[in-house]
C-alpha cells in the first residue's frame, strides 16, 4: 500500500515533492457519547495525529441505565452543537474543509447511530468529501496501533495479533489476521463484562456515571490487611462467614476435550449478589466491600480461565493436548482495549496469569501487550477516524448515501453490509493532496 502510495506523490511545478497529506473528521455516538475529532495523516506508514477531541455523554445516573430513547434524543439535541463549536475552534469551513469524514455505522443502539450517520452524511454532502462508515468495533480494535503514552517505545501489533475487547456493549477476544480478517474466538452468551460490573456496582449502591470505574476504586480503598484476609476466603460454597457464594462460572473442560464455543458468562455475578440480598436485606460496609472484592477477582479469573482454554485448543500441537489446533501460530501482541481494560487489576491478572508459556510455547517476555491509553479505551470518535483511515488507505472504498445504521453487525461481516463503494483514481488521489 505504501508503495502505491509513495509512487503517487505528485510534483510541484518547482520539482518539490510534496508530502502526503489529509486531515479526517470522525463522529462516533453508537450509545451514550457523542463525540467529534479531528485526526491528521501525513507520514506513510505512521499513524495519525490526534488534533482534538470533542466528547460530551449523557448522564443516565437518574435512570440506573442507558435508555435507547433518551440517547436519541440527547444526540439529536448535543451532536450538531458540538460539532458547530469543534468545526468553530479548528475552523472546519467548506473552504478548509477536512479531507474525509468517518462515522460510527454500527453495530449500536439505531437512534444513536442514526443520528451520527445523519450529520456525517449532511457534512460529507456539504464539504463535498467522501463518507466511511465505520464498524465501531474495529475502531475498538485498531486503538492499539497508535502511539501508548505508558508505552511509547511500543511498535503497532503485526498480524496475526489477539485482541480481548471488554467493554459495556461487548466481551470479546478476537483473533486478527488482516484488517478484514477477524474471528471472533470468544463472545459472551450473555452481558458484556462491564455492564455486569456497572450492573453489580449499581447493586452495592454505589453512585457515579461510570459505575465500573467506582467499583475499581471502592475495591482499591480496600486496605491491603483486609484484601488479604478477602483473598483466602473461600467462595465456591456458601460456607464462609460472608455467605456468600460466587465461583467461577461456565465449567472447566477435561484435559483434551475443547467446547465448540468458548464462551463468557457474566450473568452470574449479579445473581450472586442478588440471591445474597434476599437472603440478607442489609450489607455491611465490610460485606460490600468483600463482595465489590470478590465481583473484580472472580470475573477476571473467569476471563483468564476461558482465555487459557482458547490457548490450549488453538495453541501449538505438542500432543499435550489431542485437539490444539494451531490457530494462533504465529502470534506474538495480545491487546487489551475496551473501558473495562482500563482496569488496573484485571491488567495486572493479564499479565500474571494468562498462560503463554504452555500453550503457545512464547515466553511472557516474547509476548507483548498492548493497553492503549484510557481514553482511547471508552468510546470515542479518535477510533472511529483511525479505522476510516484504514479502511481507505487499504482498500479505497467510501460508503453510499444511501447507508442505513446497523443496529448488529458482526466484526467478520466488515465488507458484508451493503453500501461499500469504490473509490475511483481520481477521488482516491484528491484525499491524498
Ligand atoms: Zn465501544
Amino acid at each position: 500500500m505504501w508503495a502505491l502510495l509513495a509512487r503517487r506523490r505528485t510534483l510541484k511545478p518547482n520539482g518539490i515533492q510534496l508530502v502526503r497529506r489529509y486531515r479526517v473528521l470522525s463522529l462516533e455516538s453508537s450509545c451514550d457519547d457523542s463525540c467529534v475529532a479531528l485526526l491528521d495523516k501525513h507520514l506513510p506508514g505512521k499513524p495519525p495525529r490526534i488534533i482534538d477531541q470533542f466528547k460530551v455523554t449523557l448522564d443516565s445516573a437518574k435512570d440506573g441505565g442507558i435508555i435507547p430513547t433518551s440517547a436519541h434524543e440527547f444526540h439529536q439535541q448535543e451532536f450538531a452543537n458540538l460539532v458547530h463549536k469543534f468545526c468553530q475552534k479548528h475552523n472546519l469551513t467548506p473552504e478548509s474543509a477536512p479531507d474525509l469524514i468517518c462515522c460510527t455505522r454500527g453495530p449500536g443502539m439505531i437512534g444513536s447511530l442514526s443520528a451520527g450517520l445523519q450529520l456525517a452524511k449532511g457534512l460529507s454532502i456539504g464539504w463535498n468529501k467522501p463518507l466511511i462508515g465505520v464498524h465501531h468495533m474495529l475502531g475498538h480494535l485498531l486503538t492499539a496501533t497508535l502511539p501508548k503514552s505508558k508505552q511509547p517505545d511500543l511498535l503497532p501489533p503485526k498480524y496475526p495479533f489477539l485482541s480481548l475487547l471488554c467493554s459495556g456493549g461487548h466481551t470479546m477476544l478476537v483473533l486478527l489476521k488482516s484488517l478484514t480478517d477477524h474471528e471472533i474466538i470468544i463472545d459472551t452468551n450473555d452481558l458484556a463484562a462491564g455492564d455486569s460490573l456497572d450492573k453489580c456496582a449499581r447493586e452495592l449502591g454505589l453512585k457515579g456515571n461510570m459505575l465500573g470505574k467506582e467499583l475499581e476504586r471502592f475495591v482499591n480503598e480496600i486496605p491491603e490487611d483486609l484484601k488479604s484476609k478477602f483473598s483466602k476466603i473461600n467462595t465456591t460454597t456458601r460456607d464462609n462467614e460472608f455467605q456468600f457464594q460466587l465461583k467461577l462460572p461456565l465449567r472447566t473442560p477435561k484435559i483434551g476435550k475443547f467446547p465448540d464455543n468458548v464462551e463468557f458468562s457474566f450473568t452470574p455475578f449479579l445473581s450472586s449478589i442478588k440471591q445474597l440480598r434476599e437472603r440478607n436485606h442489609e450489607f455491611s460496609k465490610t460485606t460490600k466491600q468483600f463482595i465489590a472484592y470478590k465481583i473484580q477477582e472472580v470475573m477476571f479469573g473467569h476471563m483468564i480461565d476461558r482465555i487459557n482454554i482458547a490457548f490450549k485448543k488453538h495453541g501449538l500441537d505438542t500432543g499435550k493436548y489431542e485437539f490444539a489446533d494451531g490457530k494462533f501460530n504465529g502470534v506474538k501482541d495480545f491487546v487489551c482495549s475496551g473501558g473495562v481494560a482500563a482496569n488496573s487489576r484485571l491488567r495486572e491478572k493479564l499479565f500474571t496469569d494468562l498462560s503463554f508459556e504452555t500453550n503457545l510455547l512464547i515466553e511472557k517476555q516474547d509476548m507483548t501487550f498492548h493497553f492503549p491509553d484510557l481514553q482511547l479505551c471508552t468510546d470515542n470518535a479518535i477510533m472511529i477516524g483511525v479505522a476510516g483511515i484504514e479502511i481507505l488507505e487499504s482498500l479505497k472504498i467510501k460508503s453510499s448515501y444511501k447507508v442505513l445504521p446497523i443496529r448488529k453487525w458482526p466484526i467478520n461481516e466488515l465488507l458484508e453490509v451493503d453500501g461499500w463503494l469504490k473509490m475511483d483514481d481520481e477521488e482516491f488521489a484528491k484525499i491524498l493532496h
